[in-house]
């Protein structure tokens, strides 16, 4: 019988996306000593590392010093990196079924949630999820036109994802000229006449979803003051009989960073930041012409919900807040994959621990997933690490059992052949580290950590390819 996970016959396992779940998910199934395992990681674009280069923010680069870790995986002799390969597009679930034993999705969450309000539909309504994908150069979002000539801006949501999105338009052109946030951005924020910004949070201080450095972040802005009003600084008694109850220092912190931030703005600096609490979005109203020309909020109180939780709930009073553009950022989703059980709701893939399962709850043989599309757009970078162990554990547990699929041709050349005649301009690891050290030369003379590619052709010139 054919031992599975010998030099003779390894374990084959395909890893689809290349953002921190999926390297994590490599890593931890080539740090597996006592078998012989080779991952193929797949990604749609070209070039590796998901939300690491296309959803941390450009002022954030130390954040992207984790690519070290994932560049030392991708040195294993028994990894590849299949660039530029879209599944369901080139190649399809069945066609991985053929070539592989196990099959683990990391595709992450690629799509924004919405409000579920009218007007969202209007000209100058954007998704947090395109604007960040814009500023940081992902080819899918080269093109989408955001106009900052208006001085008011919305931002629905107080997540580190708001904050990214609130930093970014605060600061100023010469501060992000040293980043690595895409050309055609920078020439749009050059000429941004943007003055003041309002995050709005539907519940209170004490649960901002945004992390505190993050907010200790906000109150030192060059160009910006950040302020908060008394009334919605303040602590309302469902709140307070918690943090009573449970003196977290991490909430504490929160709060004084808030309350520090009520405060007189600094007439020095051209803009304002104005963290709101307690109100809900109801409507986005347009100007007669189909753009944005404010939005209607609700004032919220807070109640405790059956699970214990703080809960917002709208009252009858009502303010119209005249801004002309609305970002929404409400959280990402996962999108659906062909072939795969996935909850709607959720935006994730059914599973169990990382085993994909059917809506019964039975499990399907020798697909897993990990990451946001697992779990949802939850956590840091580095939380994508234990929920990658955790199904990487799974699989390897099903090895064991025998619980693998039966791959037709199972040899590593029989799957390059297959997606080398379905996608002829695939882009291997070495390839992408070319494109890696002609981003970093083009930053050099700029002192920017990289001028990067934003349109997939560019890449592929850049390979000589085409
Ligand atoms: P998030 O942390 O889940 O925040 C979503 C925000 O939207 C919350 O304030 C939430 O309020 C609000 N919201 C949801 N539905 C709403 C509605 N219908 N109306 C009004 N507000 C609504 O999501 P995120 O900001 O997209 O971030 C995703 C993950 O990435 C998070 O874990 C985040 O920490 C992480 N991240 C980290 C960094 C960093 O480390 N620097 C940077 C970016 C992102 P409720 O709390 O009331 O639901």
């Amino acid at each position: 019988m054919t031992q599975i996970g010998t030099s003779a016959h390894p374990l084959r396992v395909a890893v689809i996306g290349a953002g921190p779940a999926g390297f994590y998910a490599a890593g931890h199934l080539l740090k597996q000593s006592d078998l012989v395992i080779q991952v193929d990681l797949y990604d749609r674009l070209p070039t590796p590392h998901g939300l690491v280069r296309a959803g941390v923010a450009p002022d954030h680069q130390k954040i992207k010093n984790v690519i070290r870790v994932y560049d030392k995986i991708a040195d294993h002799p028994n990894f590849r990196f299949f660039g530029n390969v879209d599944i369901g597009v080139h190649v399809s679930l069945e066609d991985l079924k053929a070539h592989y034993h196990q099959i683990c999705f990391s595709t992450g969450a690629q799509v924004d949630r919405s409000l579920g309000i009218p007007g969202e539909d209007l000209q100058g309504c954007h998704s947090a999820t395109a604007f960040v994908a814009w500023y940081n150069g992902h080819p899918d979002y080269r093109d989408l036109t955001f106009d900052l000539s208006h001085e008011r801006i919305a931002i629905v949501g107080v997540g580190n994802v708001a904050v990214d999105i609130a930093r970014i338009l605060s600061k100023s052109v010469d501060e992000l000229a040293r980043t690595d946030i895409a050309d055609h951005a920078l020439e749009v924020l050059r000429e941004s006449k943007v003055r003041a910004l309002f995050m709005l949070g539907r519940r209170g201080p004490a649960q901002a979803a945004f992390t505190n450095p993050e907010a200790r972040e906000l109150g030192e802005l060059e160009q910006a003051t950040t302020l908060v009003r008394p009334d919605e600084a303040a602590l309302d008694p469902l709140s307070l009989a918690d943090l009573e109850a449970n003196p977290d220092r991490t909430t504490q912190t929160k709060l004084e960073l808030i309350q520090g931030f009520v405060r007189e703005a600094d007439e020095d600096k051209p803009r304002k930041l104005h963290l709101r609490f307690l109100v809900s979005p109801t409507e986005i109203y347009g100007d007669g012409s189909g753009h944005v020309a404010g939005i209607r909020l609700v004032k919220n109180e807070l109640y405790r919900a059956e699970n214990g939780t703080l809960r917002p709930r709208s009252t009858d009073q009502f303010e119209d807040l005249p801004v002309g553009l609305v970002f929404r950022s409400v959280g990402y989703r996962g999108v659906a994959l062909p072939g795969l059980p996935f909850h709607e709701r959720w935006g994730v893939i059914l599973n169990e621990a990382g085993r994909v399962v059917e809506a019964q709850g039975t499990p399907v043989t020798g697909l897993y997933t990990s990451g946001w599309i697992k779990r949802g757009p939850t956590g840091v970078i580095g939380t994508n690490k234990a929920c990658s162990v955790e199904t990487v554990e799974g699989m390897l547990e099903d090895f064991r059992a025998g619980r693998l699929l039966s791959p037709t041709a199972p040899e590593p050349e029989s799957a390059e052949g297959m997606i080398h005649a379905r996608q002829p301009d695939v882009v291997s690891f070495n390839e992408w580290k070319k494109l890696d050290a002609l981003e970093v030369a083009k930053g050099e003379p700029d002192q920017r950590p990289r001028v990067k590619f934003v349109r997939v052709e560019e890449m592929l010139g850049a390979l000589d390819r085409g």
